[in-house]
């Protein structure tokens, strides 16, 4: 699948290998023609594509995959999932309908969409098998986004695409449908007649939605199917292939691991799932045209996420910060845009207690060295590290005693957590009661999120309404540095059509 312009094995030694040692059985390449939109992934992909092709797919689906998970933990409605994933999709994995185009399936276009749609399935698949944990969240989302897209699909090309699939539902035939028909009515909500419907039998464990609801008959170990509830069966079916596939590529993943090209990629994006990190690059969370100086961080502190505002709070209460703690702040100021000459003032003007000497000697190097002004050639070459993810900080060890870096959501106690919002100005019972659920549930992004909605609610709606912010623009926040943007541009948004 990749394309590679070099051999990982000296050609001169190839031919003495022994067969059995050789990492992967010989690849039969083909040509994939996509005929339908929609796919169970049953066949591997086994085209030459280019690493950047590989990581970039790879990260637009997982953009979209996390979306879709932060949609179901903060349990969105249909219609607002909807609202919110069909732009993602749209920007990210547009997947569109044979009919779209005047030439059907055969259109370069919706080829190159399927195409990336099943690649970055199969990327991900060997990123998330590693783990129990990581598998069940990967059929989760792949699920839902299967079911969003199913849903959506031409009627038409739905059922050309079921019959593709060649699924073997039994049918039920007449006399067995009359024999059974009182069960069936009884067991069917809101059906009046067995004979209105196709029915189809298997096995129970394959509908559990169903029989969960209480909405289909069993008998002998079998589920009796109405025509209706096609989407359950094929959910069932597209769930189980994919636990099945995924058990597979799990026990296949130790011989991916000598790849020293495809396992760095697989790790980053496994450690990312549910907050794409990739995607936040340099300079992004620069505000253009806003004045940040150290005079005017204070100000600014309103705009923080809550990481940051503590770090502030406590700052300004001691007028010292330790080391991680001062190391996660100014790579999130460098990250809004303080230049170094300014990020050297606020420090030295924070650290009340200390002669110009002694703040020069313990302090100053370390600001300058996360700026990438001193240190060696890769630090100075790359800038400095880059400001710190909602992943990285979540991540990272619980801080020690007196120690202030880290997330709040993550690493304080619940009430201490609840006495920091309050101080902040979230007193909203029913968003604290939000926070507590999520925090317990360990989804720290998720309660960060929905402060954000509350705080911003206004302006979040003004800007919905008058079309000048989409589903885009507001996707789930995973980086302090987006948190501060999105809020200092909403409240400036708000300010600017008060004013006119
Ligand atoms: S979730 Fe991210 S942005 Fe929010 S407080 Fe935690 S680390 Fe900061």
């Amino acid at each position: 699948m990749i394309r590679s312009d070099f051999l990982r094995i000296d050609p001169k030694r190839r031919a003495n290998l022994d067969h059995k040692k050789k990492q992967f059985a010989a690849p039969t390449f083909k040509q994939q023609d996509y005929p339908h939109r929609l796919n169970f992934y049953d066949v591997p992909p086994t085209e030459e594509i280019t690493l950047e092709q590989f990581e970039q797919w790879a990260i637009d689906r997982l953009r979209v995959l996390a979306e879709i998970e932060a949609c179901s933990y903060r349990n969105k409605s249909a219609a607002e999932t909807e609202t919110h994933l069909t732009p993602l999709l749209q920007k990210y994995l547009p997947l569109s309908s044979n009919t779209s185009s005047s030439n059907g399936a055969a259109d370069q276009r919706l080829k190159n969409e399927r195409q990336k749609d099943h690649y970055s399935h199969f990327i991900l698949r060997l990123a998330f098998s590693a783990t129990e944990d990581l598998r069940r969240r990967f059929v989760r989302a792949e699920t839902m986004l299967f079911r969003f897209r199913f849903q959506r699909d031409d009627t038409r090309e739905k059922r050309a695409f079921i019959e593709s699939l060649n699924l073997d539902w039994e049918p039920v035939e007449d006399d067995e449908r009359q024999r059974l028909a009182e069960h069936l009515l009884n067991a069917t909500p809101g059906l009046r007649r067995v004979d209105e419907e196709a029915w189809y039998k298997v096995d129970w464990e394959r509908v559990p939605e169903l029989v969960e609801r209480r909405s289909v008959f069993l008998y002998k170990g079998k589920a009796y199917v109405p025509g209706r509830e096609q989407l359950s069966m094929i959910i069932a079916e597209f769930t189980a292939r994919l636990e099945r596939a995924l058990e597979l590529t799990s026990r296949a993943l130790p011989r991916l691991d000598e790849d020293d090209r495809l396992t760095p990629i697989l790790n980053h994006l496994s450690k990312n799932f549910g907050s794409a990190e990739s995607v936040y690059s340099e300079g992004e969370g620069f505000v253009d045209g806003a004045a940040i100086t150290a005079n005017n961080i204070d100000q600014l502190s309103q705009h923080f996420p809550l990481c940051m505002r503590s770090l502030h709070m406590n700052l300004r209460k001691n007028n010292h910060l330790k080391h991680y703690g001062r190391l996660q702040y100014t790579l999130f100021l460098k990250g809004i845009g303080l230049s170094l000459e300014e990020c050297i003032i606020f420090w030295r003007q924070s650290f009340k207690g200390f002669t110009d000497d002694e703040f020069n000697s313990r302090y100053k190097y370390n600001i300058r060295h996360a700026y990438g002004d001193v240190g060696g050639d890769v630090n100075r070459r790359g800038r400095g590290y880059p400001p710190y993810s909602c992943q990285k900080i979540l991540g990272d060890s619980n801080p020690g005693v007196g120690q202030t870096h880290g997330c709040p959501y993550r690493h304080y106690s619940v009430d201490n957590l609840i006495g920091l919002l309050q101080t902040t100005g979230v007193n909203d019972k029913e968003v604290l009661r939000g926070v507590r659920e999520d925090v317990e549930k360990m989804r720290y992004h998720i309660a960060c999120n929905r402060v954000f909605e509350s705080t911003h609610k206004t302006e979040i709606k003004r800007v919905k309404e008058d079309g000048s912010w989409n589903q885009v623009d507001l996707d789930t926040i995973v980086h302090p540095n987006t948190y501060f943007k999105r809020s200092f541009l909403l409240k400036q948004t708000a300010r600017a059509s008060k004013n006119s």
